[in-house]
Parts: structure tokens; sequence; C-alpha cells
């Protein structure tokens, strides 16, 4: 909670959104027409979020601007008000009572990929994900015109109801197989039949990478291999696990390569990751607690993951829920590791297998800016042999996944990738490695899209065939 009474408002105008000329000469357009209804049908929300928010998090942004460049939405719109430093203006504007929560004002904040580029670009350490992820939590609460974002079907039934439950995952994909069997998802995107499903369904279908039968669940223990070297335990994930378990198999066979005993707990559950950025702290919170509970940070010497995304909220756990039970989170939250952070830094135990490929590396945002892991992947990977890196432009421009921010923010997130894989054509690369499962779909469904089939790895994927001496499937 905060203890700081906020500053005078000197430098800030009475309205954050008249801000947007004066702090930049890029030109202004007005992206809240994007995907949103009219203005005038909502009514504006008299609440106040942010209140929960340390307002000296506000006060670290001296409003140089240095961080606009690096942001995805500045860089597609050109609005101020959709630059990190705009936002930050519009959150704190909100807080102090000078600006009202108007729907303007929440299209602004929505469409932010919370990718946390600004906070690796920013030179005064602005912690954005601690401003912008608890304002929105608070923005929800106080809903629009009494009803909230989070109580439509599509949250209730398939963001809340489904994705957090990878065996219910599983069971709602066997329809999908099969119509992947029968050719009926080519026929919904070369006919575009796909854009006659309610949108958001009709991207889910778009978005369904070659579903194979999934392999068997990971045993609850895999014995190190040689000298025993760490014992560490692996997170599964939700949506992962429904849909890449030959990743989470990989992962931990490579650990074992590594002389890691390997844990699965197996009452472990989706990270909260899905109901927190939507603005649904209270299960996100639950979901907390039961991994406290699963993984007994004691008894490991880390927890591995493999999705950036997750690996991102589990290092979160510890600031996130002040108060009862903070401890235990953050003791959990000490301990989680990226599966190449944690690799990089035992020291990678020399794969011998030669993978005669050229790829490039697209950098996941919940790595390379909320986790600070942008060395560690491309230092696995060189030491494949026979594998060419080549680098990307734009890496670290997010790719418009953003979690589930492609299905809730379609025109923005198609823009994004359209961006993403026009860089990785430039590459001339054979094959993209990437470590977040979000990237993963996002990315093949922009080539799916325009007709392309592209090859997209996992580092974990890389290092498992050369360990074991594979060809990189066709
Ligand atoms: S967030 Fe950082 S880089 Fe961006 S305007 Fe504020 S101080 Fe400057
Ligand atoms: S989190 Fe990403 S999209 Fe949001 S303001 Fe920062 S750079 Fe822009």
């Amino acid at each position: 909670m905060t203890t700081t009474t906020p500053r005078p408002a000197s430098p800030l105008p009475t309205s954050a959104l008249a801000s947007s000329t004066p702090l930049t000469s890029a030109p202004v357009t007005d992206t809240v027409s994007i995907n949103t209804p009219p203005t005038a049908e909502l009514p504006v929300i008299t609440a106040r979020p942010g209140g929960s928010i340390d307002y000296e998090l506000f006060l670290d942004c001296v409003h140089c601007g240095l961080c606009t460049a690096s942001c995805p939405t500045y860089v597609e719109t050109g609005n101020e008000n959709d630059s990190p430093r705009g936002r930050i203006y519009l959150m704190r504007a909100v807080r102090d009572g000078r600006q009202d929560l108007t729907h303007e004002v929440r299209r602004h904040l929505e469409l932010c990929l919370d990718c946390r580029a600004c906070e690796t670009a920013c030179p005064s350490g602005v912690q954005y994900g601690k401003l912008i992820e608890p304002f929105r939590v608070e923005m929800e609460q106080a809903g629009q015109g009494g009803v909230a974002k989070t109580d439509d079907w599509f949250h209730k039934y398939i963001l809340f109801g489904l994705f957090p439950y990878p065996d219910k995952m599983r069971r709602a994909l066997v329809p999908a197989r099969l119509a992947q069997r029968l050719g009926l998802e080519w026929l919904l995107v070369k006919t575009g039949l796909w854009r006659l499903l309610p949108s958001r369904l009709g991207r889910m279908a778009t978005l369904l990478p070659k579903l194979a039968r999934p392999g068997p669940p990971l045993p609850a223990f895999l014995a190190a291999k040689g000298k025993r070297r760490a014992r560490v335990a692996l997170f599964t994930g939700c949506v992962g696990d429904a849909m890449f378990r030959e990743t989470n198999w990989a992962t931990a066979r490579v650990l074992q390569e590594n002389g890691c005993d390997v844990v699965v707990p197996e009452n472990q559950v989706c990270c909260g990751a899905i109901h927190f950025h939507a603005g649904s702290s209270e299960p996100a919170r639950a979901m907390a607690d039961t991994n406290v509970e699963a993984f007994d940070a004691s008894s490991v010497d880390a927890v591995i993951v493999n999705v950036a995304g997750c690996g991102s909220m589990l290092k979160d756990y510890g600031h996130h829920w002040p108060g009862n039970g903070a401890a235990e989170r953050s003791a959990l939250a000490d301990k989680i590791r990226d599966c190449s952070e944690f690799l990089d830094d035992l020291g990678l135990i020399q794969p011998r297998g030669e993978i005669r490929l050229t790829a490039t590396y697209h950098d996941a945002c919940h790595l390379v800016h909320a986790q600070r892991v942008r060395d560690q992947p491309r230092n696995v990977l060189s030491k494949v042999p026979g594998l060419k890196l080549v680098e990307l432009a734009e890496s670290e421009l997010c790719c418009g996944a953003a979690g589930t921010y492609n299905l809730t923010e379609p025109e923005m997130a198609e823009r994004l990738a359209r961006r993403k894989l026009d860089n990785i054509r430039r590459t001339g690369a054979q094959a993209v490695i990437t470590g977040n499962a979000g990237c993963y779909l996002q990315i093949a469904r922009a080539a799916r899209m325009e007709g392309e089939v592209l090859k997209i790895l996992h580092p974990m994927e890389v290092l498992d065939l050369s360990y074991r001496r594979l060809p990189i499937p066709s």
C-alpha cells in the first residue's frame, strides 16, 4: 500500500490524454478505434484504480521518452498515449483524480502488451510491470458500466474455464485434431471461412499448431545421467502441457543429460498468468498458493520453466500479493529459473550430435525483458555442433502473442505478427528458435495465413536432438 502523498501535478496537464502533443513530435493517430465499440455507448468509470500502487513507482519516470522507440504499440501507431511514457502519465493522472477513466483511457491501457520492453530501455529503472499489472487488475475490478470485461462467455468458458486446465484442454483438442486429419483446418484457412466464426473463436482455430496425439505424461521422477549435479523440479504448464508435451519431455531429457535429478510434482497447476493478466487476481493467487504447496521449494535447487510467460509470472509471485503467504510465495519465486538460464549457469555438458541448420532466434518478451534472459539461450545454442544462428532484426520487439493478447486484441496482434514475419524472412534462416509457446503459436499462424510453413523450435528441442544425435524432423 502506498504511504506517499501524491506530489503536486505541476509538470502534468490536467488531462493526460491532452499531453500527447507536447510530449512527442510523432504523428498522433487515434488507436482507440482498434477493435472497440463506439465511445458514446460506454459510461465513464468513476472509481480510481491504481490506489494500491506505491506512488514512488510513478515518480521514477522522468518523461525522457527513451523507451518509446522500443514500445511495439507506439512503433505501430505513433500515438503518445500508446507509449510507456504516455501510459504512465495516464495511470498517474487517473490515480490522482486529474483524469477520468474514460473509454479512451481504458483502451490505451488495454492495448499495452505488457511486454516490458520499456523496462529494458528505461535508463531510470522504471518498473513498468509493477504499474500496469496492478492498475489493470483494479481497472477490471472497477468494471465498465458495472460489467467487468472478464464477465463475458469467452473469459468464463475459454480463457478461465479451459486454458488453465491441461486435462480439459487435451479433451477439447480431440475434435480439433480430427478436423486437422480431415483437412478441415486447411479449408478454414484457405477459404477464409474462419472469419465467419465468432472473432475470437476464429482466431483460436487458426492459431492451433499441427496437433500430434499427446505422448505419455512425464513421470514423477527422472534420474540424472552420470554424475549428479543438481536436483530440480520441472514446471510443466497448462496450455504448454496440452499442446507441447514433447517440449516438456525434451527439457527433462536435457536436464538429465546435464546431471540433474528431475522431479515433476503431480499437484502443480497453471501459474495464474492467464487470470492475472486479464485482471482477475484472486484466482491467480489461489493457483500460486497451490504451486507453493506442490513444489516445496526448499527440497530442490531450482524450479525449471520452459515457457517464458509462465517463468515471468512465477518469478513475480513474491510481490504480486503482499500479506498472508507472501514469504512462501517469495521462496518459490526465488527458485524459479528459465531452462536456458539454469543450464548456462550450471555449465552445459557439450552436446555431440551435429544439427545442420541455419536458424534465427526470436527473443520472447517475457524472457528478454521481464526476466532479463538474453544471452543464455544464445550461449547454450552456440554449443550445438553444426547449428548456425543468424541475428534477427527487431528480435526484441513483441510478436503480438503476449499471453492471450492475440485473442483479445487481434488487430494490433496481427500487425505485430506480420512485422515479425517480414523480419524473419529477411534473415533467410530455415527455422526460428524461441523459448515461448505463445510466440510459437503466433509466428506459426502468421506464416500459415500467408501460405508458408515455418519451422519453429524450442531451444530445449534443439539441444535434445543434438544429445540424442537425431536429425531435425521434417
Ligand atoms: S519510462 Fe523510463 S525511458 Fe520511458 S519516459 Fe519514463 S523514464 Fe524515460
Ligand atoms: S509493456 Fe510493451 S506495449 Fe506496454 S508500454 Fe511497455 S513497451 Fe509498450
